[in-house]
């Protein structure tokens, strides 16, 4: 991998929208702790089909009210055009300036295809960009380990080369813990022609089962000396945690030195183990 040094390192935080008045006082909670570190901007999820669409507006225009750049995600699976093009518009109004843009995950037992106007994250990065222009930054989703949906490598690289073309300015990756997929991918990028920053997606260990579950359904692999030492921790999750600290500590040291532009974590809603990764890595709070 060549180092990827032309951009500044970037740190960002993603969230998700709390479906409770308790669950939007931690979010705010953890924002608070984590804005201290002055993230390039804060991105919230979206569920597929919209299901989440007023409660991922409201956390957006929440972050924006704190002054926070915030990116919110969204995802075309399901919706129409004109359901994209009003919830931009919605967004715009805002003031918000960057998006992340996503297919979304499919209901269990649909085939491809045939389940709204846009069947692939490229075609939402071509409506943003016909409809918007230069308006947002479009950020999209890359696989070091691949898509488990993709065929096979090549082609994924090749979805992947089709939402740079569609106009994509940058790329957040889904969580790895083996950091040569990513160098390869990197390469892979470079071969294609495709000077995109692609940040790490970055997953905090704090707990052995939801990591398997999450981990086998979007086919990230969790490494076996990995997983054996955390299955040994049984139900000590402070020894989780710690020992999750220094392997993701460890990773993001690695792939900042060897030219990764920066990162992005995956802090389902938490603060402490971004926060103390973050430490780790010598990024002291600014305010
Ligand atoms: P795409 O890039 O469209 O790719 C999906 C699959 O289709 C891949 O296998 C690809 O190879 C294949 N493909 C693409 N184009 C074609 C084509 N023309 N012909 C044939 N095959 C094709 N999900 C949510 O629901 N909400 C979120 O907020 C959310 N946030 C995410 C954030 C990040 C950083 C990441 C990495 C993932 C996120 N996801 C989210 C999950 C994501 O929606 C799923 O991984 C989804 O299955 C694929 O989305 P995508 O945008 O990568 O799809």
């Amino acid at each position: 991998m060549k180092s990827q040094e032309p951009f500044t390192k970037t740190f960002s935080f993603e969230l998700f929208p709390p479906k409770t008045g308790a669950g939007m006082e931690k979010l705010q909670h953890n924002v608070r702790e984590l804005s201290r570190l002055d993230p390039l901007y804060f991105s919230v999820t979206f569920g597929a089909g919209g299901s989440t669409r007023e409660r991922t507006f409201d956390s957006v225009q929440w972050l924006a009210s704190e002054g926070l750049d915030t990116a919110p995600h969204l995802s075309c699976i399901g919706s129409t055009r004109s359901e994209i093009v009003e919830i931009l518009d919605q967004y715009k109004a805002q003031g918000v300036r960057r998006v992340v843009a996503l297919r979304g995950d499919l209901p269990s037992g649909a085939g491809l295809g045939g389940l709204g106007e846009l069947n692939y994250a490229n075609e939402l990065v071509g409506l943003i960009r016909e409809e918007f222009a230069d308006h947002f930054h479009i950020e999209v989703a890359a696989y070091p380990e691949f898509h488990p949906q993709a065929p096979n490598a090549n082609a994924d690289l090749k979805n992947f080369m089709r939402k740079v073309e569609a106009g994509a300015d940058g790329a957040i990756t889904q969580y790895f813990y083996n950091p040569d997929a990513y160098y390869r991918f990197i390469d892979s990028c470079e071969g294609m022609g495709l000077a995109i920053p692609v940040v790490p997606g970055i997953m905090p260990i704090t707990n052995y089962s939801s990591l398997m579950r999450f981990s086998d359904a979007c086919g990230a692999e969790i490494p076996r000396w990995i997983r054996k030492r955390l299955e040994a921790y049984g139900d000590d999750i402070e020894s989780i945690r710690a020992f999750g600290i220094e392997v993701v500590s460890g990773m993001c040291e690695q792939l900042l030195a060897q030219g990764a532009p920066g990162l992005h974590f995956y802090t389902m809603n938490q603060s402490v183990p971004t926060l103390r990764i973050c430490a780790n890595l010598g990024l002291s709070p600014a305010r």
